[in-house]
């Protein structure tokens, strides 16, 4: 049956870009109908089933400056407790341990860096000299992270800076973006105590913010359908036909850059877009589930070895001697032997796990490298727009970029 829905929003891709976008239009009263490929909602974020346990395609953080997810997730109905929230706590066994205390910014951060142990007192004010002079951390020119830090002494760099810039940005410090991350060290260690705070998902990916999303959408009379790709998308009478049958007035893209393409083929005015996102490079995402007996445990949910951050998903989410093993741009394809040698480092006499699962997200995100060239939500189609993660925006590529850049296309609808 053709689904001709005069005065509707279409939104393609049900990741947290595209719920994010869908649940604002609701809220404000647009109908709008939702299209995923896949028969899970969530996109690069979502949930897994693996030895009949729900966990992740790969562990995720959040931090407490993601406001505009933590407000989305609030106004969807999904509970307090879907997130661990834990003050900044950076443990790296035998070379860095870095807690914040529940004090009034900056003084927490302060107190941080000088409580931190690992680091000489040479190496705590060099962190904080270059916290406090970051001028509106604003650079006139984009540079390297590695160019930004030249001057920091080589252990903070290594212990700190560098692993802060991986987990960000998803991309070595030799190519990522100075800008972008002093956008991320402003909204969250220099901003409020509680922008610094990590949250760590206490529920898989889907159920955090995905399917709650999905239900508040379906309650105010919008549709979502999973398990329904998308082929084509051409105009029509001044609107937009999705396949051969839905015809809507608005269409907010919502699809990893590398599956926009194909979309946008049959649109010449696009083929600027599609010329950007064919120059990004991408970064991919090694996660290794580990099972052990279930005494195995970390001393906090989240600590890193090397360059491997390890998630104890027992006192994550109850699945007692699950380790989650995240390894940010691998150079090579790590196995669990890998995995299980970093652990080691972390827990002396580790046994032998029961069984592991190694997951590889290829184009987990895109390189965030200077001066890169991203879309803007607005396209040259009046009534099309784009949102995901590699939108033009303050962020790199995250959960919270993915949602703004969601919540701004339905803004702009909206307006
Ligand atoms: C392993 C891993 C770890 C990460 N860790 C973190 C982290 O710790 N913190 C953080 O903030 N971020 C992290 N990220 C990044 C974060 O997951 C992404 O930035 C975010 O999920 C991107 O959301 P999105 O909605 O923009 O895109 P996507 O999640 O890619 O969503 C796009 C959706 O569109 C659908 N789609 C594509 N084509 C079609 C079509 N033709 N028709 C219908 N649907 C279609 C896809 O199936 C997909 O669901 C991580 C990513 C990975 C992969």
């Amino acid at each position: 049956m053709a689904r001709c829905l005069d005065k509707r929003v279409a939104v393609v891709g049900g990741g947290y870009a595209g719920l994010a976008a869908a649940v604002e239009l609701v809220a404000n009263g647009i109908k709008v109908d939702v299209f995923e490929a896949s028969r899970t909602l969530g996109g690069r974020a979502r949930s897994i089933e693996i030895a009949g346990m729900t966990v992740d395609n790969g562990s995720h953080i959040l931090l407490g400056a993601y406001r505009e997810t933590l407000r989305l997730m609030r106004q969807v109905g999904a509970p307090e407790t879907s997130l661990q929230r834990h003050p900044l706590h950076i443990e790296i066994p035998n070379e860095l341990r870095l807690i914040a205390p529940r004090l009034p910014s900056p003084f927490h951060l302060g107190w941080a860096l000088l409580a931190a142990q690992g680091l000489s007192w040479t190496e705590k004010f060099a962190a904080m000299r270059f916290m406090r002079h970051q001028h509106h951390f604003h650079l006139d020119t984009d540079i390297t992270v590695s160019t930004l830090l030249a001057e920091q002494p080589e252990k903070l760099r290594r212990t700190l800076w560098e692993p802060l810039c991986l987990a960000a940005l998803n991309t070595p410090v030799a190519t990522a973006s100075a800008q972008i991350f002093l956008n991320v060290l402003r909204d969250s260690l220099a901003a409020d105590r509680a922008d610094s705070d990590l949250l760590l998902p206490a529920q898989p990916l889907s159920a955090l913010f995905p399917e709650p999303a999905a239900r508040f959408i379906e309650a105010r009379g919008g549709r979502v359908f999973a398990g329904t790709r998308i082929a084509s998308l051409t105009q029509h009478e001044g609107k937009f036909r999705l396949d051969d049958e839905s015809i809507y007035d608005q269409v907010i893209l919502a699809v990893a850059p590398q599956h926009l393409s194909k979309l946008i083929l049959g649109l010449p005015e696009l083929a600027p877009v599609v010329k950007q996102v064919e120059k990004f490079e991408w970064k991919s995402i090694v996660t290794c589930y580990l099972s052990y007996p279930e005494t195995v445990c970390l001393p906090f949910p989240m600590v890193a070895s090397g360059n491997v951050w390890f998630f104890d998903l027992g006192t994550m989410r109850g699945h007692h001697g699950l380790m989650a093993a995240v390894l940010s741009c691998p150079e090579t394809r790590p196995d669990s032997a890998y995995f299980s040698s970093k652990l080691t480092r972390i827990i002396p006499n580790l046994p032998l796990h029961r069984w592991h699962r190694v997951i590889t997200e290829k184009r987990a995100t895109f390189a965030c490298t200077p001066n890169l060239s991203r879309p803007t939500t607005q396209t040259a189609l009046p009534g099309l727009w784009l949102a995901g993660d590699y939108v033009a925006g303050d962020y790199p590529a995250t959960l919270e970029g993915a949602v703004r850049s969601g919540v701004a296309a339905a803004r702009l609808i909206i307006k």
